[in-house]
């Protein structure tokens, strides 16, 4: 698999403050090298940094990134998740396997301008619902479930377990 990004658009630092860690952090677990936030949030990043420090893995964090500069400075496809957007089935197909991906998720309304400039626009059935759905399930279908279980080599590790909860801390 190549390289994932995500580009958060329409982060307001207080009032998405919970949806969008749960955007970073998921896209962490199903397989991101990284999330582009386009408002500053320094305590987003702290919080996101100190689940990668503890739970492991190369996940990066930049905060007050413009959606239409990441696209400028980007070399893959750019793949916008919205409710308008053709299947998922059918578009998943179309993407090539060797190619970077930079995936477009939003808050509230977003601009037409993305619309236009994406590679593809792709939805993820046509009901509305949320960004952390969409994402995980585009993700997870990309990956085939490939980045679940990897191993992040982290100063914690979960082992799973039917009952109960086995972590392992890696003493330093
Ligand atoms: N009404 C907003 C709009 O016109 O873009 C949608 C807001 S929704 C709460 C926030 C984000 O979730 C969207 O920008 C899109 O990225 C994602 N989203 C929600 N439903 C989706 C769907 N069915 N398929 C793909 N993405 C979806």
């Amino acid at each position: 698999m190549t390289g994932i990004w995500i580009m958060r658009i329409g982060h307001r630092p207080q009032r998405d403050k919970r949806v969008t860690t749960h955007v970073a952090l998921s896209s962490r677990a199903l397989g991101a090298k990284g999330i582009f936030v386009d408002t500053e949030d320094r305590v987003l990043e702290e919080n996101v940094r100190s689940v990668c420090e503890r739970f492991g893995g190369d996940f990066d964090i930049r905060t007050g990134i413009k959606w239409k500069d990441a696209v400028k400075k980007f070399d893959g496809m750019v793949i916008h998740l919205t409710m308008y957007g053709q299947r998922l089935d059918e578009a998943l197909s179309k993407i090539p396997s060797d190619a970077d991906l930079m995936i477009v998720v939003g808050a509230e309304k977003v601009p037409p301008e993305v619309y236009e400039r994406a590679d593809m626009n792709v939805s993820v059935g046509n009901q509305p619902h949320s960004e952390i759905a969409a994402l995980s399930i585009f993700m997870d279908r990309l990956t085939k479930g490939g980045a679940l279980y990897e191993e992040r080599n982290g100063r914690f590790t979960v082992i799973p377990n039917e009952r109960g909860k086995t972590v392992v801390e890696i003493s330093k």
